[in-house]
């Protein structure tokens, strides 16, 4: 996964180098390194550990420099540890690389490497296509450019490269596919970043490079080609982001500030598109492909994680008001199993970073079979945004903190409309019961709001609760898929083992688990399926499990069963799981703080999951 910066300009290096990895490191903070290049010879600085950690190590150190690269690693291949970091140097010291991704032929081309005497100092990959590249260069007597051009037709796999030569002062050669990469224009100046965050306050010129294409880049100029040697023009977009969006606003994490920020997220989502008052959704999206979409024989969605959680929810609502039927994939299942994909088959993709890359190659097989792509992603302009034939963006904002929560809100509400707009087309929706929906969903900000400020009831149960060793998570129907979402976020940021499971299904396995240790969390909000649950939850208490219910406001049958109870506002069935996920995100945040645990980093993980 990774997070890399550059900048080659007139200002000194490092601190623009170190500031952007610190704001790239939801990406991955396993290690962090620089390569500074100054008077002709490369200094290279790495650590095992955060940004921090690396930045401590340097100070009272000479880092003057107007040129230099930074890497924040998610370790694939080799331990996280000093020598694993990135930048790595190659054999003869005259090249320095960072790189985000996997070469998934590496062990092939180290095999060749040290028949030719090549010696390794760690156990990436990266070290391996370096010296390739190096091998090249010195055998060929070509320029470092095409070195990495013959060199990148070699590899498979993953990559995003940003590489020195210190016999090359001013520039920096950058070349990708598969993981992102955004070149920032600024006057005199270029800053290259696996987003635009570390870019944001220098200049709002960017250009995003695509798959196949290699960057040079010096001070006053960027040369844009394609692997096989041809120029392109670079098409230069406006940022449309605030840096106040991407720092903490006086919270003390960044995940309780997304978690906050949600009912205006969710009202950013719902504007423009969802007019209560007139009857109306407009998702341009949609209403461009309608008839595409609304006669698609099946729907497919596929995702990764929380986003796949979204996807379920979306399955229920567009079956139910669609009456399309609907098949939710894991992406890196979809993408290798042979999938019966036909043309006019409409796939639904959700991301938040829009960079997923078992997402995106899925996508890409599917379109090559004639699928119609439909995009639900967050990171505009990102990579699954541009290949999709249409889409709606959550307009969530950039999200930092490691485990998904106004993103994931911002799906559910996109995919709401989506299926909406879709079910008043095909008439397989009363129009009583869509304008219902459209209140309600114009309701739910005010309804989160209303959740946000019972936040230190919730604050409470964490603290009773947080020493156990298990959870168990449980819903029925539109709630199902909020209980698999509940678990993965305690354990994502709590570290306790957490499942989540539909209630009924409880009683085919997991039931053994219950004893008076185990924390059981009811997703019960008042629905066609309550009494079920209710019947599930007198289950949990005969063997004496400790119930916490998420309930609706005035239900009075669910505390007597319960050890605590977390009240919120009544909401519409299809519309509940939008309201019904947001205490979880608390308690889950609320559980991970009592542990000691850095929410927004949690171990082993990185936000945006750009290796297979
Ligand atoms: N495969 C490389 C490594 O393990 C890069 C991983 C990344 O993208 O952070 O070092």
């Amino acid at each position: 996964m990774c997070g890399i910066v550059g900048y080659t300009g007139p200002k000194q290096a490092y601190p623009i180098i170190l500031k952007g990895l610190k704001r790239l490191e939801y990406r991955g903070y396993d290690s962090s390194g620089v390569a500074l290049l100054h008077n002709g010879k490369l200094d290279v600085y790495k650590k095992k550990g955060k940004v921090a950690q690396l930045e401590e190590s340097l100070v009272g150190v000479n880092v003057h420099a107007h040129i230099g690269i930074g890497h924040t690693r998610w370790a694939t291949h080799g331990e996280p540890s000093d020598r694993n970091s990135h930048p790595h140097t190659s054999s003869s010291g005259r090249l320095s690389m960072i790189h985000n991704g996997i070469i998934e032929n590496y062990a092939q081309l180290k095999k060749e490497l040290l028949s030719k005497n090549y010696t390794f100092t760690s156990d990436t990959d990266t070290e391996v296509l370096l010296n390739f590249i190096e091998d090249i260069l010195l055998n060929n007597n070509c320029t470092l450019e095409e070195a990495v051009r013959i060199a990148l037709k070699r590899i498979t796999g993953a990559y995003c490269i940003l590489l020195l030569d210190e016999q090359d002062p001013e520039t920096i050669i950058a070349a990708r596919k598969g993981s992102p990469l955004v070149i920032g224009i600024g006057k005199g100046e270029h800053f290259l970043a696996s987003d635009a965050s570390p870019i944001i306050e220098y200049t709002k010129e960017v250009v995003y490079v695509n798959d196949y294409e290699l960057a040079i880049v010096r001070p006053n100029e960027l040369i844009l080609k394609n692997i096989g040697n041809e120029k392109i023009t670079p098409f230069i977009t406006k940022l449309d982001m605030e840096l106040a969006a991407i720092e903490k606003g006086g919270y003390d994490h960044f995940m309780l500030k997304e978690i906050y920020e949600q009912p205006s997220t969710i009202q950013d989502c719902l504007r423009g598109r969802l007019h209560a008052e007139d009857g109306t959704i407009t998702m341009a999206g949609i209403d461009d492909n309608i008839e595409q979409i609304k006669n698609a024989e099946r729907i497919m969605i596929v995702a990764c994680g929380t986003s796949w959680h979204a996807g379920l929810v979306a399955e229920y609502i567009i079956e139910e008001l669609c009456r399309i039927p609907v098949e939710v994939e894991y992406a890196s299942e979809f993408r290798y199993r042979n999938p019966i994909v036909n043309k006019g088959d409409v796939i639904i993709a959700i991301s938040q970073s829009g960079e997923t890359a078992d997402t995106l190659v899925a996508l890409e097989k599917a379109k090559e079979n004639g699928a119609f792509i439909f995009g639900v992603v967050n990171a505009v302009g990102s990579s699954i945004a541009r290949i999709s034939h249409a889409g709606a963006y959550t307009h969530a904002g950039h999200e930092i903190g490691v485990a998904s929560t106004k993103a994931f809100t911002g799906q559910l509400v996109v995919l709401t409309m989506m299926a909406l707009r879709i079910a008043i087309q095909k008439e397989t929706i009363t129009q009583e019961r869509y304008l219902h929906l459209l209140t309600e969903l114009a309701d739910v900000p005010e309804k989160v709001d209303a959740i946000l400020k019972n936040a230190e009831h919730i604050k409470t149960i964490a603290l009773k609760y947080k020493d156990a060793h298990d959870f168990l998570f449980l819903g029925r129907g539109y709630n199902f898929p909020i209980a698999l979402e509940g678990a993965l976020k305690l354990k994502e940021i709590s570290y306790i083992h957490a499942e989540g499971y539909p209630a009924a299904e409880m009683k085919h396995g997991p039931i053994a688990l219950v004893d008076e240790n185990l924390p059981v969390v009811f997703i019960a909000t008042k629905d066609s399926y309550h009494e079920k649950i209710v019947s599930n939850m007198q289950e949990i208490k005969a063997r004496k499990g400790k119930i916490i219910s998420i309930i609706t406001e005035g239900d009075d049958i669910s505390p007597t069963l319960s050890n605590d109870c977390i009240f919120i506002p009544p909401a519409d069935e299809l519309i509940a799981p939008i309201i019904s996920v947001i205490p979880l995100q608390l308690l889950s945040y609320f559980t991970g703080i009592a542990k000691g645990i850095d929410v927004d980093k949690p171990r082993n993980l990185a936000k945006s999951v750009t290796v297979e």
